[in-house]
């Protein structure tokens, strides 16, 4: 009888753990001069980045529910305006009074003021250091420039991060511009592929190509229609260059 109800309260305490855990791609780790830095997927362009106790939401978006167990975050980097990016429902629910929000001017001019706290705006080109990480902001937007372009070159950011030696690129919502094609050295990528808003898997991958990350994960590439081909992506920059290594995760979790 003991041992039935011990199996109840096992069989209980798995269901509530599965009914507050989303369903997420398992996170990977990645050592760096900081210790290891854990890269957690999530969803579309959502990520946290975790390393030396210190947490970086990207993008968040899904509401609280997405980060059920994951500590709250030191850093928020928010790419740009679109709701896929800049969910104010979101950071709301999950930034804490000592959370840092980084953003480019576009963004902010949209914040709510109770979201205007601690906030750092930084446009194209500008650089700053917190808690010890380097953030780059880069441009990201669709070619041929358009001031009716989707994304207007200016507006968003991309980011490189300096974590422990380690480069980690966000592409944000981009094609495969000049500024992409000239990086160096980063080591992790995350690069965009969804028709319409962005660029195709091809264009992507000659795009990483040219600048050769050593790992490269493709994520917010779900278009108007349905998943990008992230395998064939995959094929292509493979048999480009062996050294760049393609990391496939599930960013559409059900
Ligand atoms: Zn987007």
């Amino acid at each position: 009888m003991k041992q039935i109800f011990l199996s109840f309260l096992s069989f209980a305490f798995l269901f509530a753990v599965n009914a507050q855990t989303p369903n997420r791609a398992t996170p990977d780790i990645i050592s760096t001069g900081n210790g290891p830095l854990t890269i957690q997927p999530l969803v579309h362009a959502s990520l946290v980045l975790s390393t030396s106790g210190l947490t970086i939401y990207a993008d968040p978006t899904g509401g609280a529910a997405n980060y059920a167990g994951i500590k709250a975050p030191d850093l928020i980097l928010i790419t740009d305006i679109h709701g896929d990016h800049f969910d104010v429902k979101t950071i709301s629910a999950v930034r804490t009074a000592g959370t840092t929000l980084v953003v480019p001017k576009a963004v902010a001019d949209l914040m709510p003021d109770s979201l205007k706290g601690k906030i750092v705006i930084l446009n194209n080109g500008d650089k700053t250091t917190l808690s010890g990480i380097s953030i780059t902001a880069l441009p990201m937007y669709n070619l041929p420039e358009s001031p009716k372009a989707m994304h207007t070159k200016g507006r968003g950011n991309g980011y490189v991060l300096g974590i422990g030696g380690k480069n980690l690129y966000l592409s944000g919502d981009t094609q495969g511009i000049p500024e992409m094609r000239s990086l160096k050295d980063i080591d992790i990528a995350f690069v965009c592929m969804n028709l319409p808003y962005t660029m195709d898997i091809n264009e992507a991958a000659d795009a990483v190509l040219a600048f050769k990350p050593k790992i490269v994960y493709p994520y917010h590439y779900r278009g108007t229609g349905g998943l990008s081909d992230v395998e064939g992506f995959k094929k292509v920059v493979e048999a480009g260059n062996k050294n760049i290594e393609v990391r496939l995760r599930n960013w559409y979790p059900s």
